[in-house]
């Protein structure tokens, strides 16, 4: 039995999910799809099912939680509403707050709601490890540089220097990374790259001396300047598209975001960027439910209908 899959639009959401049972078995068949396996002894026999929901092993007599290793574990919430928050952050654009989340649920405390959506957010960070492939622009840009003043009034903040890598899949853009550098320096290029991109990959850069060391790490690097592209088009059109997408988000939704918390942001816009075109796919791994890897994207299933 595979994994389950999941619902595409609210309407069949609410549908599935309208029980606590209903959520029950659907945690358990997406951590056991081949049926329940014990953590203990790895016997596949289960016994029955405990009033407080935990499965007994006919083998070694353990109990495991369906909740345990998810972030609906030790929680006095229902996993209805886990559900629906986990839902609302994955597919709300361009994000939610702890108050409209406390609001859509009716949760009486704001800070549950806010612990709520911190539990969510987290699980954005993990999953971005896979290597980009063969072709993919990388640049490095400033993002920041205003901070709410004093006076409600914006100051200048601190710039930070971060990198971008981004696939080129034709005309368009396929996974996306982000990452903080601490410099615009030969090694740190070299790092940011070897973080984000298979060797062997073609990468597109600008004319910075820095990206030079990339081809003796066993990239195809292509340097461009301006007299590669015509006139008015930009170097590394993907790369500045998600540049600016990503500086409109954080205007509108982050203001104010100080230089420690950016790093989550970038995990944030890294996240919904990978699930643009399927952002209930994301649900799964908020709950702490997913596999550690980028969803498919659309142009990988359509590839593989072919
Ligand atoms: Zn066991």
């Amino acid at each position: 039995m595979p994994r389950p899959g999941y619902p595409l639009t609210i309407l069949e959401f609410q549908k599935r999910f309208a029980t606590e049972e209903a959520c029950r078995e659907y945690l358990f068949a997406s951590r056991w799809p081949e049926g329940f396996i014990c953590p203990g002894c790895a016997a596949s026999d289960v016994g029955a099912e405990t009033r407080r929901h935990l499965w007994i092993c006919t083998g070694c007599g353990r109990q495991t939680s369906i909740t345990a290793g998810t972030v609906m574990h030790k929680t006095r919430m229902p996993l209805r509403t886990w559900f629906w928050a986990a839902y609302l952050v994955s597919t709300f654009h361009p994000g939610i707050s702890a108050k409209q989340l406390q609001r859509q649920l009716g949760i009486s405390r704001h800070e549950t709601a806010w612990a709520m959506l911190h539990k969510l957010r987290a699980a954005m960070v993990a999953p971005e490890r896979t290597l980009l492939k063969d072709a993919v622009e990388i640049d490095e840009f400033f993002l920041g540089g205003y901070e709410e003043g004093l006076k409600g009034g914006r100051q200048r903040g601190k710039k930070v220097l971060c990198g971008v890598a981004i696939e080129v899949r034709g005309r368009g853009s396929g996974r996306l990374r982000l990452a903080v550098l601490p410099d615009a320096s030969g090694p740190s290029l070299l790092a940011f790259t070897q973080a984000t991109t298979q060797p062997g990959a073609v990468v597109h850069t600008d004319g910075l001396q820095s990206y030079r060391a990339l081809a003796k790490h066993g990239y195809d690097h292509r340097r461009l300047t301006q007299t590669d592209v015509a006139a008015g088009d930009q170097l590394l059109p993907r790369a500045h598209r998600a540049i600016s997408n990503l500086k409109a988000w954080m205007h509108g939704t982050h203001r104010g975001v100080s230089p420690e918390h950016l790093a989550a942001y970038l995990d944030e816009f890294v996240f919904r960027h990978n699930r643009r075109r399927t952002p209930m796919a994301g649900f799964q791994t908020l709950l702490g439910l997913g596999l550690a890897r980028d969803p498919i994207t659309y142009r990988e299933i359509i590839d593989q209908a072919a």
